[in-house]
């Protein structure tokens, strides 16, 4: 089939590929004049694992290529609409206004039937508005459908997610519609990926359900660390006990410096801010307090770092393992290692950070805070190591090697992962989170 992609960002970019993988035809447009050229000559504007091999085969396939003039989309069998959604500076909802730019943009070169696809992430109705608007513009009128496929996948695994997604949902109105999704995804359907077909506003919400959920979760289990630190109680061994349980499960039990990135933070914001609007903002007034419970897990590290180098910082030197918001991305957006990191200068500490992909993004972001090349050049003289973003390189660390350029051996292991017994027995004072 002929695809368009519009926005082609960590989302965009991954998708275009993936469909170029899947044997279609792919333009991927975007304003961005500079991603755009990146992308063109098949260099990936930001990091994400086996995705630029990915974007090289084909750009020589000729199945994929990128383009700042919507014109380049105008003739494609289906549109997907990736473009980015943050939150709004002024309010806790999604700025949808690129959305907006893009069908106003998109919509007047639609002149034959065509399904245009929402894959960002919007607050409920929002495809409602879209819809009559696309309807409105397009010289094909209510020939241009529109359908809602959110996208669940994950930073640092977004090629396997969208290569081989755990399920797809299809947000249609009409069956036509869901045909065409059909044809879209045959491979993966045809591999047997489950396809739940819904409405529109229900596959809007699929995201932001999902995304409150695993917030949700996170912030449970660091609730928990906060009592255990009150009491002496180990939340490690906690995850373990109701890890076990088959109701409640492993994945996203694990207590340590809480979420961030381009997703989780906003699209709970924005679910609490639609729920507000559509009058059963009681519903979500728990989700407040995950938002909060999650903040407070950056002040804890501050508050504990500080304790740890003796009342103040100023003077010290800090090192800070990790600027991503995760592991095997280089997506440094409301990043909790950057935000820690912030604080601490802000509050007297020579700060210095070293992260495998993330510098170059860290820098533009928080250009006042000192950057190394390697995690021992970050580390000489330090009087405490914090490690903040759980990257497989820190995990294999030789503390007996890193205690040989600090000043003290002192580390808050702010992820709850490192080996702490092997630490100690190189002599370091190991703290981590929600544990004696
Ligand atoms: P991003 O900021 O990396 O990319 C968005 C891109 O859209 C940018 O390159 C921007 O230049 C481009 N753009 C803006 N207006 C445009 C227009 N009118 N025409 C063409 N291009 C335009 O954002 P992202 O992380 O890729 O997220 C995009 C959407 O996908 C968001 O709604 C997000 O919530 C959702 N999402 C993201 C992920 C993820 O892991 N990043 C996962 C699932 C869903």
């Amino acid at each position: 089939m002929r695809i368009s992609v519009i926005g082609t960002g960590y989302l965009g970019a991954t998708h275009a590929a993936c469909l170029a993988e899947h044997g279609h035809f792919v333009v991927g447009v975007d304003t961005d004049k500079e991603k755009v050229t990146a992308l063109s000559e098949g260099r990936l504007p930001f990091f994400e694992p086996g995705l630029e091999e990915l974007l090289q085969t084909h750009l020589a396939s000729g199945r994929l290529r990128f383009a700042t003039d919507m014109v380049d989309a105008a003739d494609a069998d289906v549109h997907f609409l990736c473009v980015g959604t943050p939150q709004r500076p002024d309010s806790m909802a999604a700025d949808v206004t690129f959305l907006e730019s893009a069908i106003e943009q998109l919509a007047p070169l639609l002149e034959r039937p065509c399904l245009v696809v929402g894959k960002s992430t919007v607050p409920v109705g929002t495809a409602q508005r879209l819809g009559e608007r696309l309807a409105r513009l397009s010289p094909a009128g209510r020939a241009v459908r529109l359908a809602w496929n959110p996208e669940f996948l994950r930073e640092g695994f977004a090629v396997q997610d969208t290569l081989h997604p755990d399920r797809l949902v299809f947000g249609v109105s009409d069956s036509d519609s869901e045909a065409t999704l059909r044809s879209v995804y045959s491979t993966q359907t045809a591999w047997g990926v489950p396809v739940i077909v819904t409405s529109i506003p229900t596959a809007e919400l699929a995201k932001a359900s999902a995304n409150a959920f695993l917030a949700t979760k996170i912030s449970f289990i660091n609730a928990v660390a906060e009592l255990c630190d009150a009491t002496g109680a180990n939340v490690l061994d906690l995850e373990e006990v109701l890890g076990h349980d088959s109701r409640i499960g492993r994945r996203f039990l694990h207590a340590g410096l809480g979420f961030g990135g381009g997703c989780l933070p906003k699209d709970i914001r924005s679910l609490i801010a639609r729920a507000g609007e559509l009058g059963v903002g009681h519903a979500f007034a728990f989700l407040s307090e995950v938002d909060v419970v999650n903040m407070r897990r950056r002040q804890r590290v501050v508050d504990l770092s500080r304790q740890l180098v003796g009342e103040s910082f100023i003077g010290r030197n800090v090192a800070v393992l990790g600027a991503a918001f995760k592991p095997d991305s280089d997506d440094v957006r409301d990043s909790p290692a950057l935000n820690v990191a912030g604080q601490i200068q802000l509050q007297g500490a020579h700060v210095t950070v070293f992260d495998p992909k993330a510098i170059d993004n860290a820098r533009r972001l928080f250009p006042t805070l000192s950057y190394a090349g390697s995690t021992l050049e970050a580390c000489d003289g330090a009087d405490l190591v914090l490690h903040l973003t759980e990257w497989p390189e820190f995990r294999a660390l030789d503390p007996g090697e890193l205690a040989q350029v600090t000043r003290r051996q002192l580390v808050l292991d702010a992820r709850n992962c490192l080996d702490q017994q092997r630490w100690r027995e190189a002599g370091w004072l190991y703290r981590g989170l929600g544990q004696p």
